[in-house]
């Protein structure tokens, strides 16, 4: 962007194409390392670079006028490309002392509208929502997310799984596996070991999410027609269920109050000794509470269920990319995937160990989704 006469900012045709990849790029899954690769690769200049074919200012030698991973994510997070101004970033402490010193975030004035926007707002929250989603997976020590952290949930405790690091003595690699946080914190008395290799379950990840795209290559409009006929179905089996539960609780609210007027006639009329009135009274109304709680959630449930028809085309396009996918990332994780609940190990049980990949669509009732390790 450049300024106009009034220093507002005005579009340069040259870079606000580059900018709007750069958000689409990272709004539909790639992450910003990914980004600048992309962009060297194809020699696009970078700001440092543009801004001294401009105006002849040198870049900073440790720029070295190439995209970084940090350039992009300073520029998915600037306002001004919705057309919003940043105002007192920077202030000055009196006219005589001309140091500045940064402010903090919420210290900002956001001037709105002020100049024409590069990218729609819509673009700019996808960008957003997904900064939220990977800001999510912790770190690890070493700096490094692995794509499936914060997505394993142990199957016997519901706790998340914790991802751990070791170095082999024998070969000093370093290799990482999960397990269950709540065993690693409290041990064997409150939950088993659910040791997982993360090289296994990200395999077992990968496979399950190549497998589903090819099916769904294979035959895009069946599995679409199956998925959505079956979702009917699902929803109107929960929305008939949620209602009569809706209708029970609702009955029973009202004659709890039928009792605790009743409660409270025997009291007056000397029937009733007044301790047990009011313990009566309590009860009943305890029990209301709760179920006023219940019905408001039970209504918030039955508007949920019919809105899953459009994130189903989304959640096709977004599995197909993954066709071939040469490696599990944890923008595919984050695209696809909801939760995976991890089974005890088989060596415990006897048994053959279950995980459970569950989608952010649930596309799996219709291919398979329970895999068997
Ligand atoms: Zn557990």
């Amino acid at each position: 962007m450049g300024t106009d006469k009034k220093r507002a900012p005005v579009i340069d045709e040259e870079t606000a194409p580059v900018v709007r990849r750069i958000f689409e790029l990272y709004a539909s899954g790639m992450s910003p390392r990914g980004i600048s690769e992309v962009l060297n690769l194809e020699g696009v200049p970078s700001p440092a670079t543009y801004a001294y074919t401009q105006t002849g200012q040198k870049p900073k030698p440790n720029v070295m006028g190439l995209w970084t991973a940090v350039t992009i994510r300073e520029m998915l997070n600037k306002i001004i490309y919705i057309g919003h101004m940043p105002q007192l970033r920077r202030t000055s402490l009196s006219y005589k002392n001309h140091k500045r010193f940064r402010r903090d975030e919420s210290e900002w004035a956001v001037v709105y509208n002020t100049h024409e926007p590069i990218i729609s707002q819509e673009l700019w929250d996808r960008v957003q929502e997904r900064r939220k989603s990977v800001a999510k997976g912790r770190k690890t020590k070493i700096g490094f997310t692995h794509p499936l952290s914060g997505f394993l949930i142990c199957a016997d405790c519901g706790n998340k799984m914790k991802l751990c690091t070791s170095v082999s003595r024998s070969t000093g690699k370093r290799f990482f596996h999960f397990d269950c946080g709540y065993h690693i914190r409290y041990g064997k008395a409150y939950c088993f070991s659910h040791y997982i290799a993360a090289s296994i379950i990200e395999e077992i990840v990968l496979n399950d999410i190549r497998e589903m795209a090819q099916r769904i290559v294979l035959d895009e409009n069946a599995v679409r027609e199956e998925f959505m006929q079956r979702n009917a179905e699902l929803a109107d089996n929960a929305v008939k269920s949620a209602k009569k539960e809706l209708q029970a609780k609702r009955k029973r609210v009202e004659e709890l109050s039928r009792l605790m007027q009743i409660a409270y006639e025997d009291r007056l009329k000397g029937k009733m000794p007044e301790d047990i009135c009011l313990n009566f009274i309590q009860r009943y109304s305890d029990e209301q509470k709760r179920l006023e709680t219940e019905i408001t959630g039970l209504e918030t449930k039955l508007a949920e269920t019919t809105n899953t028809i459009q994130s189903a085309d989304e959640f096709i396009r977004n599995i197909k990319k993954y066709f071939a996918a040469p490696e599990l990332t944890r923008e595919m994780c984050y695209e696809l995937i909801d939760r995976i609940i991890v089974g005890r190990s088989s060596g415990l049980s006897g048994k053959e160990r279950e995980i459970d990949i569950v989608y952010k669509v649930d596309i799996a009732s219709v291919l398979r989704h329970k895999f068997k390790k």
